[in-house]
């Protein structure tokens, strides 16, 4: 019955609302096949060792590593992944022309896939869909680089200048865009209403986005099984899986 109410209390606030940031981490996507980093079912609870794949300097120092990262960008659960009822709910608060922005650190272009326009999606960590070269800063498509692995290649190079190819994401150790970060904060800084969802909000600069926007004024909901650094701050909690709870908050298909 409190969880009815609280819910309701979110709608009412949803419906109030011109301004809504959403931030979004793995946990929005687990329910499409692709598993988080933290949570009990985590690539890294399951195997600490993989951690070293998302870490920039054993990445660039050791072409096992390489090896290692390549296999898993082609084993990729996302290249088959659809979106799920959680993405569909902000692609429907985008059409309702409530969304001000969608800051996501998932690489997986879910967002986009649902319908959520590119404009309104702030990528924070990159995209594994494109592929960069670390010496010459050259992107381009990921899908011609998996066919080379595909064919036998286990550490492909750039093919202009020789350098070690990375997916275009913001490995750990590596340095973010400011433009970027600098685009998500103030869209948080400018929300009246924050909605965190499936993210453990451990990952900064972008964490930092929470205490500013409800230092702005903004309401705060945060999503997520399990509990975050900022459940104190927040007006409401909710731990049900997102693909069932954010569609309910959110008030999907109401004007
Ligand atoms: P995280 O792994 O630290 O936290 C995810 C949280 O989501 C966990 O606390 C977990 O309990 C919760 N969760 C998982 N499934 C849920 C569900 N169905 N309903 C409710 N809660 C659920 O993820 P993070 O905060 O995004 O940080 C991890 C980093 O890893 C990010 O930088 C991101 O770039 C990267 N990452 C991205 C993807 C992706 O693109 N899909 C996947 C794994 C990791």
């Amino acid at each position: 019955m409190i969880q009815d109410s609280a819910i309701e209390a979110v709608r009412d606030w949803v419906a109030g609302a011109s301004r809504i940031v959403a931030l979004t981490g793995a946990g929005i996507s687990t329910a499409s096949g692709i598993p988080d980093f933290r949570g009990p079912q985590g690539v890294w609870t399951r195997d600490p060792e993989a951690e070293k794949l998302s870490n920039i300097h054993y990445y660039m120092s050791d072409p096992a590593v390489r090896r290692r990262a390549w296999k898993s960008r082609v084993d990729h659960p996302a290249w088959h992944a659809t979106p799920n009822a959680g993405h569909r709910a902000l692609v429907d608060l985008e059409r309702r022309g409530k969304l001000h922005a969608l800051i996501t650190q998932n690489i997986d272009g879910l967002h986009q896939r649902a319908g959520n326009s590119p404009d309104t999606v702030i990528e924070v960590h990159g995209t594994m869909r494109e592929v960069m070269c670390m010496a010459c800063g050259r992107r381009g498509d990921m899908q011609p680089v998996l066919r080379r692995l595909q064919s036998g290649e286990e550490d492909p190079p750039c093919e202009h200048c020789g350098g070690i190819l990375k997916s275009a994401t913001i490995s750990f150790g590596q340095a973010l865009v400011p433009e970027v970060i600098e685009r998500a904060m103030q869209a948080a800084e400018h929300a009246d209403l924050l909605l965190t969802i499936g993210t453990s909000l451990q990952v900064y600069p972008i964490a930092g986005a929470v205490p500013l926007a409800k230092g702005a004024g903004a309401r705060l909901v945060i999503v997520n099984a399990e509990a975050t650094p900022f459940d104190h701050l927040a007006d409401a909690v909710f731990r049900q899986p997102i693909q069932e709870i954010l569609p309910a908050l959110c008030g999907a298909g109401t004007v």
